[in-house]
């Protein structure tokens, strides 16, 4: 029997792991409903606290929660986060091998595991479906659930298998979590999650303190320029190429700014040092492509500036969110130049590979990766798309295109980068290390360390962990991998440093071109999304009109919303009406009136006494210049952006 959860035990729960004091509004709703056994669907801004709503009514209660997730990085520093919290969790991914995956499903069956994070490609295998009718289930969560849908951008037929799953767990309630999901979306994913009634509860996607912008002109050096120069603090410049981070960021250095450039095609370990400069603030801006910034917690960043448009509106959404997390005023800004849009629109039809592509690129891919026709079904390999699409020269948008193409059609999965450890091997013996006598410098105590504690070196390559070599030797990580770096210049070492390379997982054998079958529904249905998307983001960029804040509250699906008050067109339209502002008397009466108390616009036209007719116009005016508010309960309040 479940026993009854109070909320005493919940904020104990979330004070004792997580030392927060209390709850985002929605998430107490989140996880009421979930303790209730509803089935659930949550939209939540990506950073909204999504995480916390499965993790403490599992906390709360006896059994397991199964977390559905598609990306293996977010998956495994989930799993250590909660082991820091002294939570026990695991995962299951294209990464590990079948005897790995036996010993954590006999921990869900037999051990007092609270967490099982599994990709959603391991849900139809043979051992998993064995073994899952035996485990205490008490929550199935589902990440990234817009995943499931067809009409959402990422529909991965993996995710069809939690409907399977849930005839396996029948009593068990299951919560959606997603950031993105149109109002089809949110439909499907509850039909195809077999929900036992459609349940939505959905967060805010406002940003009071960011404020949006877009400037259309001929000179975006120019304007960039001046924002940068305006505004103090961290920020973000993404570009579309890898040349451009590279140009920018030379620009910004010419006009004395620190900058850095960073792309996917960086080697792994120059990108995570600029990322940690950037992060510990060595460097005020780092000049990106669209690689940068997944998961980088850095909460005061005071801009980021779009110099071209991106793919969509929701990815516009989340890069720009990336500034202003500490509540303070931040700006987003987009460069739109006269003929973007034309540019952008021929180019993406350059870029959608016809069908006959997209059969090339199969099997130039299998080629690429070793695999003769007959071979390589259930086997994954690391995967260089930027070496890749070299080796082959391909456009990268194309083979993206292509690969996504093969995925729907259930021929192979790309995952996200999976992280591989640091390795060392000594190509001197003892004797000679000995001989050397590196006494001299601070290299000899460092060489002990290493010796302490990987034994072994002598003979293979071993995974390292430059943390850990810090902790021993009291050096810096950085100083760590530069001492490395010295010991490999003087042979005494070879020394590969850590890389993330994401997989690529066959799910079938490499067939013949011919017999390769890509169903022309999904073909079209993907260039109609793409491009619907694409059109979204268009709009936002030609909007002159409407609050921006409003624009992208509207897009997430909510049904009110309010001016914010602080983007370009209302800050516009704001002096605008103060300019031609007939009353400022009536004007000072009317913030005079609500500091004093929040009023509804009845009692306040009364109160003003005068015309009526011209106190309620001139209260429309300043909620439309987002300058007055009208609460949810009927009062209207000055807004203080
Ligand atoms: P999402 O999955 O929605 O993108 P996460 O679950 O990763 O978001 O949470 C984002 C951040 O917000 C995390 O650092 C988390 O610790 C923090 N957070 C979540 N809930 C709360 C809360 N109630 N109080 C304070 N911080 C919170
Ligand atoms: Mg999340």
């Amino acid at each position: 029997m479940k026993r009854p959860v109070d909320d005493q035990t919940l904020q104990a729960i979330l004070r004792r792991y997580w030392g927060f004091d209390s709850f985002r509004p929605v998430q107490e709703e989140i996880i009421r409903a979930v303790l209730a056994g509803r089935d659930t669907l949550a939209l939540l801004p990506t950073g909204g606290g999504k995480s916390l709503t499965y993790q403490v009514p599992t906390l709360a209660r006896d059994g397991l929660c199964i977390v559905v997730t598609p990306l293996i990085a977010l998956m495994k520093d989930q799993v250590d986060r909660l082991h820091k919290l002294g939570i026990r969790a695991a995962a299951i991914h294209a990464g590990l091998s079948s005897r790995q995956i036996d010993v954590i499903l006999d921990n869900c069956v037999y051990g007092d595991l609270k967490f099982l994070y599994v990709a959603p490609e391991r849900l139809a295998s043979e051992i998993f479906r064995a073994r899952v009718g035996r485990m205490k289930v008490s929550l199935l969560a589902v990440d990234e659930a817009h995943c499931i849908s067809q009409w959402g951008y990422d529909f991965r037929p993996a995710y069809l298998e939690i409907g399977t799953l849930r005839e396996r767990l029948p009593d068990v309630p299951v919560l959606a979590l997603t950031a993105s999901a149109t109002q089809r979306v949110t439909e499907d994913i509850m039909e195809r999650l077999r929900f036992a009634e459609p349940h939505l509860l959905r967060g805010s996607f406002a940003r009071p303190n960011l404020s949006f912008s877009v400037r259309r002109t001929e000179d975006k050096n120019g304007q960039l320029l001046r924002l940068v120069h305006n505004v103090a603090g961290s920020g973000i410049v993404y570009v579309r190429t890898r040349e451009a981070t590279e140009q920018i960021a030379r620009l910004l250095r010419d006009e004395g700014e620190t900058a850095a450039a960073y792309h996917g095609g960086m080697a792994h370990a120059e990108r995570s040092l600029r990322q940690e400069e950037w992060i510990a603030g060595k460097t005020r801006i780092m000049v990106a492509t669209n690689a940068f910034g997944m998961g980088i917690d850095k909460s005061d960043v005071r801009f980021v500036v779009h110099y071209a448009m991106c793919d969509s509106l929701e990815s516009y959404y989340q890069e720009a969110g990336r500034a202003g997390r500490d509540g303070k005023r931040a700006y987003a800004l987009l460069l739109v130049a006269p003929d973007d849009a034309d540019r952008i629109v021929r180019r993406f039809e350059q870029e959608f590979p016809p069908l006959e592509r997209v059969k090339e690129i199969y099997d130039k891919l299998c080629s690429y990766l070793q695999v003769a026709v007959g071979d390589g079904a259930e086997s994954s390999y690391l995967f260089n798309i930027y070496d890749f699409c070299h080796r082959e020269h391909l456009y990268e948008g194309s083979v993206l295109c292509a690969i996504k193409l093969l995925q729907l059609n259930g021929y192979l999965t790309l995952t996200d980068a999976r992280e591989h450890p640091a390795r060392i091997l000594f190509t001197v013996g003892r004797d000679e290390l000995y001989r050397l006598r590196l006494r001299r410098d601070e290299l000899d105590p460092f060489i002990r360390v290493l010796l302490r504690l990987y034994n072994g070196v002598f003979t293979e390559f071993r995974p390292i962990d430059e943390q850990q070599i810090a902790d021993w030797s009291g050096y810096t990580v950085e100083r760590v991998r530069e001492l490395l770096r010295r010991l490999w210049q003087l042979r005494v070492i070879r020394y590969i440093p850590a890389n993330a390379s994401p997989i690529l997982y066959l799910n079938e054998e490499r067939l013949p071109r011919a017999d390769l079958y890509i169903a022309p529904d999904t073909y079209l249905r993907r260039k109609e999304l793409t491009r619907e998307r694409f059109e979204q983001m268009l709009r936002y960029a030609s909007n002159e009109t409407e609050c921006r804040s409003e624009v992208i509250e509207r897009y997430f699906g909510a049904t009110e919303s309010h001016p914010c008050g602080i983007c370009d067109l209302c800050l516009a339209r704001r002096r605008a009406a103060k300019q031609s502002d007939g009353d400022p008397a009536l004007r000072e009466a009317i913030l005079d009136a609500l500091t004093r108390e929040p009023t509804d616009p009845h009692t306040l036209v009364a109160r003003l006494g005068g015309p009526p007719e011209k106190a309620a116009e001139a209260l429309q005016r300043m909620q439309a210049t987002g300058e007055l508010l009208l609460g949810e309960d009927g009062r209207l309040k000055i807004r203080r952006p």
